[in-house]
């Protein structure tokens, strides 16, 4: 018999990062996640989490507009409801509530921990079953010094942590950036992966020479170098280079996808659950790219341990990541608010086992953390 969701909680939690954090937007110095706790009538509980970059710096919503949608929006509808039916629930929250996709990517996290716990079964398994139980995971550099950074990335290859990495760029003029990614790419040789972000940071016409010179240097992928409804300009440089674009911030969900594809894109795109909203609806998005044979990629907005889980459970439902994942965002932060962190080795991440997310929280950390009123 199904229970009924009983309680919903929303928590902002601030957590500092272990070194200043430079995107072409913003700085970080510390992240804020908001945790979701949803209590049904069995006595259950499911966890979720909502979080984004820096504030307002990255998209419309901000950790506190999440707090005060779930609070004073879908808090009223889901009580009382039954918590397994998550279709249902979708329907409901899209039907009175557009957009705010982090927010429901919270919700939709915490109902599947709930079913998985009432089920004694791993979310993958909810989302079809996983593929693989140790998922690939990149680095990204961005302490913005280049002698910094290779440091940083040469001792990471040697204990084995990771050997992809990801370069936050386009805040400084275009041949520095250049300069800074191709040093940093002899350094670390051929075996290493390394990648570039630009946060839609330039026009077309920068982006065409920047990624003249990127794809000389030997880089394997330019993300977003372009302003994110320009599709057209995603389209043409797709189809003027061979070093492949990563579409991000242009794509949230299935159907933008299936636009920009349509159009004549080829690459890959960053799956992100926050964008989509949930990770069920960020695997729709991975059937689009399938389909239209663009590469698939597991994409962060840095979340805590709580939200990296939620969307290794759906990677870890994907045949091919062409491009592996970035769900490195717990190892950026100083602290964690969960039992048992994540086991990262070889170059990626173990997928935690038990019911549920398979994650626990240390109440200790998290009321250490929480932000207080
Ligand atoms: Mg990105």
């Amino acid at each position: 018999m199904s229970a009924t969701i009983q309680s919903i909680e929303a928590i902002l939690v601030d957590i500092p990062t272990i070194r200043p954090h430079k995107l072409s937007m913003t700085t970080m110095g510390v992240q804020t996640m908001v945790i979701v706790r949803i209590k049904d009538s069995s006595g259950l509980e499911g966890l979720g989490e909502a979080t984004t970059i820096g504030g307002l710096a990255y998209g419309p919503e901000s950790p506190e507009s999440v707090k005060l949608t779930i609070d004073t929006y879908f808090r009223p509808q889901l009580i009382g409801q039954p918590s397994d039916n998550r279709n249902t629930l979708r329907v409901m929250l899209n039907r009175s509530t557009r957009g705010n996709n982090l927010a429901k990517s919270a919700i939709e996290t915490a109902l599947l921990d709930l079913q998985g716990k009432r089920l004694n079964c791993p979310v993958s398994d909810l989302l079809g079953g996983a593929v693989h139980s140790h998922i690939p995971v990149l680095w990204t550099l961005a302490s913005g010094d280049t002698a910094k950074d290779i440091e940083e990335s040469l001792s990471l290859i040697e204990t084995g942590r990771h050997c992809d990495f990801k370069l936050k760029i386009g805040s400084r003029a275009l041949m520095d950036d250049v300069r800074n990614v191709a040093a940093i790419k002899a350094a670390v040789g051929e075996t290493a992966s390394v990648r570039v972000d630009v946060n839609q940071a330039w026009d077309e016409a920068t982006a065409a020479r920047g990624m003249a010179e990127l794809q000389a240097a030997g880089i394997d992928l330019v993300e977003q170098p372009t302003p994110m409804k320009d599709y057209a300009a995603l389209v043409r440089l797709s189809q003027k280079f061979y070093l492949p674009i990563l579409a991000d911030e242009a794509v949230a969900d299935a159907s933008e996808l299936y636009s920009l594809a349509a159009a004549g894109f080829s690459g890959a795109v960053a799956l992100k659950i926050a964008k989509a909203g949930g990770p069920a609806r960020a695997l729709e998005q991975a059937a689009v790219a399938q389909a239209a044979g663009i590469g698939l990629y597991g994409g962060t907005l840095l979340e805590g341990t709580i939200g990296t889980v939620s969307a290794l459970h759906a990677w870890s439902t994907l045949d091919t990541l062409r491009w592996g994942t970035e769900m490195f965002g717990p190892l950026l932060m100083k602290d964690d608010i969960v039992i048992k962190p994540l086991n990262f080795h070889d170059n990626g991440v173990d997928l935690p086992e038990g019911p549920g997310l398979g994650i626990d929280i240390d109440e200790d950390k998290l009321a250490f953390y929480r932000r207080k009123a």
